[in-house]
């Protein structure tokens, strides 16, 4: 009888033992959760999602440890960086695929091996996945359109806008096309359109220097620009033309495009809470090491089923809105947004 009580004893003293080294000294699990980022052109990615998502997850996770990798727009580099990920023993991927039907076998491989994917920002299209989590892109698409639609008045119907979308690749791109493609249709008339590879502005600054001269005698009022980096990418190819200022899109608030529209280069950018984004991501991630799957307040079809979904609501930012939005939210300081003027 001793013996057993003392062996009870003992298996539950090494219960505790495990379960410590389960949870780390701080208390929580301690684990690796990937982050897997797309690109480092558009500033939001290193400046906003990285930190942020790092910062929410040491606080909530003490314990975790984020295991970060960018894939300078290369679906090849995302997967291997993916393979690595997972080789190292991460339990948790937080993907926003370059690819968004490539990146199905990123998702595959991390199904396989149990862990849960989080879809950030941009959604992995026609291979289930655990949770979504961005932004209503649609509408993202339609508060461009109709703002360049109140920028042009009249002048809608007295010329042709260029028309720059993102990348092929990225179902978000997809969803802004859309979205502005709804509001402008029937509205004002496309001189040109494409898309961008790569979402890179070189690009779009190429496409925009070769149509513009084969637009000669046409009159061009206005850009449709998909995000901040393209439309910069689209200002400087008209002012290298020799172009007057037109109303020109953007997406992002990144602080070169606010400076722009403060001196109306640009006429207006859309301020998605990434600080928001990345913190829910990690709120959620920290949810999935200790093993909880929280019900999300939607669903997106992604072409495998319903993904369980969080999508935040952007808002459009014009130079009379720049104080009571991203200032306002502390998403940019004014002595950043007025440096060098
Ligand atoms: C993001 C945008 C970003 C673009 C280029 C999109 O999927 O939602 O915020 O500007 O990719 O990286």
């Amino acid at each position: 009888m001793k013996r057993l009580a003392v062996l009870l004893l003992a298996v539950s003293a090494l219960a505790g033992c495990t379960q410590a080294l389960e949870t780390g000294s701080g208390g929580g699990p301690s684990a690796t959760v990937a982050l897997l980022l797309p690109e480092r052109k558009a500033s939001r990615y290193e400046a906003g999602d990285q930190p942020y998502f790092a910062q929410k997850l040491s606080e909530l996770c003490p314990g975790c440890v984020v295991d970060y990798s960018n894939a300078e727009q290369r679906a090849d580099t995302q997967l291997q960086q993916a393979k690595d990920a997972l080789a190292k023993g991460a339990k948790v991927l937080v993907l926003t695929p370059v690819d968004s039907i490539a990146a199905g076998e990123i998702v595959a491989l991390a199904r396989s091996a149990n862990v849960p994917v989080i879809s950030y920002d941009r959604l992995v299209l026609k291979t289930a996945v655990d949770y979504y989590i961005s932004f209503d892109n649609a509408k993202v698409g339609s508060l461009q359109a109709a703002a360049l639609l109140q920028a042009l008045g009249a002048k809608a119907s007295a010329g042709e806008i260029l028309w720059i979308n993102g990348s092929p690749t990225d179902n978000n791109a997809t969803l802004f096309k859309q979205g502005a493609h709804a509001g402008l249709d029937g509205k004002v008339r496309v001189a040109a359109e494409s898309d961008t590879a790569e979402w890179n502005p070189d690009n779009a600054k190429a496409w925009t220097a070769r149509v513009l001269p084969t637009l000669r005698g046409r009159t061009i009022v206005g850009v449709y620009a998909a995000n901040d980096g393209t439309a910069g990418a689209a200002i400087a190819a008209m002012k290298a033309a020799g172009m007057p200022q037109v109303p020109v899109t953007g997406q992002d608030a990144e602080t070169a495009a606010l400076q722009r529209i403060l001196v109306g280069d640009q006429y207006m950018t859309v301020y998605k809470a990434i600080r928001t984004e990345a913190e829910t991501a990690a709120a959620l991630a920290n949810d999935l090491v200790r093993g909880r799957r929280p019900a999300a307040p939607a669903t997106v079809d992604n072409g495998a089923g319903q993904v369980p979904s969080i999508l935040l609501d952007p808002v459009t930012v014009t130079r009379d809105t720049i104080a009571s939005t991203v200032v306002k939210d502390g998403f940019v300081t004014p002595s950043a947004l007025c440096a060098g003027a």
